[in-house]
């Protein structure tokens, strides 16, 4: 009756009150057509009586997505929810936050603080990875603090696209700490497993490059929380004893001296130290060479005194690779410098036609990589003009493209020996050793990124750490934050 007088209101309220859901339902359907008001009305009529997905539908059909989200979630449809949330990023808050609620609820904390980042709550995502890190770190599991630090920098740079100007400098800072501070606990980790558990799997000169890069960071700032000079020295000597170094062993062993030790390593460092002599041995094997002078560089140097090329580290075996850093001159844009890489460069003092660079013997000869580096150089970063950049070779050029930040250009000098980065952290590896960390760990061994991550694909997921397992129902990121995760 109140539906021929029109009052779908009044009408749903009867037939909800009543319990005739089906008769409600049936209403649903029927009404194609209809004021919005009259079908926000049976809509709340059907909330009411429990029928959240019809309910959904008729909100659909409004336009209303944020409530068709609230339902979604309301009915534990997370797919739907997520799917609704990447296509309507007005809904995300209505998504993601309760979300993240219940994911904090049962104690998935990585998973919790990355759906807080997906509603925008900034503030409290933070403060769960900051939480998150401390109970890492005092439960010494560094390569989980490593990885949370990382997601800490991610999170920063994230940031970076919707700050103003006067926040930037702020984030970039951030940013810069917190991927330092990941990478020294991502080599701390192998250094303390190798003290404290009985057995290691990393190969000696692998430890010790891990100690000293460690180390090296060390030199120009204090050591972060959890890090212990003393394992530092331990792993440094114990793997220069093993790898034939024993002046390097017995350096190590006399900072030892000056530290306070552990009442259990007591008996392993004094047998340590009756063994280790003070004769030199592979010591000149074990100090970085640097790639730009071709000069063996101190011990803990993180760049060549010479030249002040900075050494650049792989992540898997922290070794000093064999990678020159280089920046198009002033002028050259990038699109540019990448497009005269790739050419053919041209038989030197032929003027050619129009399609080929024109290189002058007298003004563009000299190797930029070989010929050019003296106290004047700035910063270490060799410096390259059209001419040297058409010499090139592509196959010999690692680019790490990393927006927002500025594309890394880098020679490699041992070209058989190839180098590649990683497409989520952009961490350099030997690409062999990031092939094997894809076959053996299933991701990337610092970001922890998946084998078949496809920055272009939208079905990547949020998570990424082992500190938790959240189940199937994991969020996917919308294809504008891919590179976020
Ligand atoms: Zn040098
Ligand atoms: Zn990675």
């Amino acid at each position: 009756m109140y539906l021929a007088a029109g009052d779908v209101r009044r009408a749903a309220a009867v037939l909800r009150d009543s319990g005739k859901t089906h008769m409600l339902i049936e209403l649903a359907r029927k009404m194609d057509k209809g004021s919005s008001e009259s079908l926000r009305h049976l809509a709340e009529a059907l909330v009411a009586a429990g029928e959240l997905t019809t309910a959904a539908d008729l909100y659909q059909r409004l336009g209303d997505y944020r409530r068709v989200g609230q339902l979604a979630v309301a009915a534990g449809e997370w797919s739907r929810a997520f799917a609704l949330a990447r296509d309507h990023p007005e809904c995300k808050k209505d998504v993601y936050l309760p979300y993240a609620h219940r994911m904090a609820q049962e104690n998935k904390f990585v998973e919790a603080q990355k759906a807080y980042h997906m509603a925008g709550d900034w503030q409290t995502a933070l403060r769960v990875l900051t939480i998150l890190e401390q109970g890492a770190l005092s439960e010494e599991r560094f390569s989980d603090a490593a990885h949370l630090r990382h997601l800490l920098a991610r999170q920063a740079l994230h940031s970076l696209h919707t700050s103003d100007s006067s926040e930037r400098a702020t984030l970039l800072r951030q940013y810069e700490k917190s991927e330092w501070l990941s990478r020294v606990y991502h080599a701390y980790d192998a250094v303390h497993r190798s003290v404290h558990e009985p057995f290691s799997l990393s190969q000696p000169d692998g430890l010790l490059h891990a100690a000293r890069y460690v180390l090296s960071q060390l030199t120009s700032a204090p050591a972060p929380p959890g890090l212990s000079m003393f394992c530092l020295y331990l792993c440094m000597a114990k793997q220069a004893k093993q790898l034939n170094a024993g002046l390097l062993a017995r350096q190590m062993l006399d900072k030892i001296l000056g530290l306070q030790i552990p009442h259990k390593f007591q008996e392993s460092v004094e047998l340590l130290m009756l063994k280790s002599g003070r004769q030199a041995g592979r010591e000149e094997d074990l100090v970085p060479l640097c790639w730009r002078c071709r000069r063996h560089a101190p011990l803990m140097a993180t760049h060549c005194p010479r030249c002040r090329h900075v050494f650049v580290h792989s992540m898997a075996t922290h070794e000093v690779l064999a990678l020159v850093q280089f920046v198009p001159e002033t002028g050259i844009s990038e699109e540019e410098a990448l497009d005269l890489i790739e050419r053919t460069a041209p038989p030197e003092d032929v003027e050619s036609d129009q399609d080929v660079l024109v290189v002058h013997r007298d003004t563009d000869n000299a190797d930029p990589f070989v010929d050019k580096f003296d106290e004047e150089d700035d910063g270490g970063v060799v410096v390259c003009g059209r001419a040297a950049l058409v010499r090139l070779s592509a196959g010999c050029v690692v680019v790490v493209r990393r927006a927002p930040l500025a594309t890394l250009f880098y020679r490699n000098m041992l070209p058989e020996l190839p180098v590649t980065t990683c497409p989520a952290c952009h961490t350099l590896y030997y690409t062999e050793d990031y092939e094997v960390q894809l076959v053996t760990r299933g991701h990337c061994g610092f970001c922890r990124q998946p084998a078949a991550c496809d920055q272009s694909e939208d079905h990547e997921r949020v998570r990424g750490s082992s500190t938790d397992d959240s189940g199937p129902s994991s969020p996917r990121t919308p294809r504008d934050d891919q590179a976020t995760w």
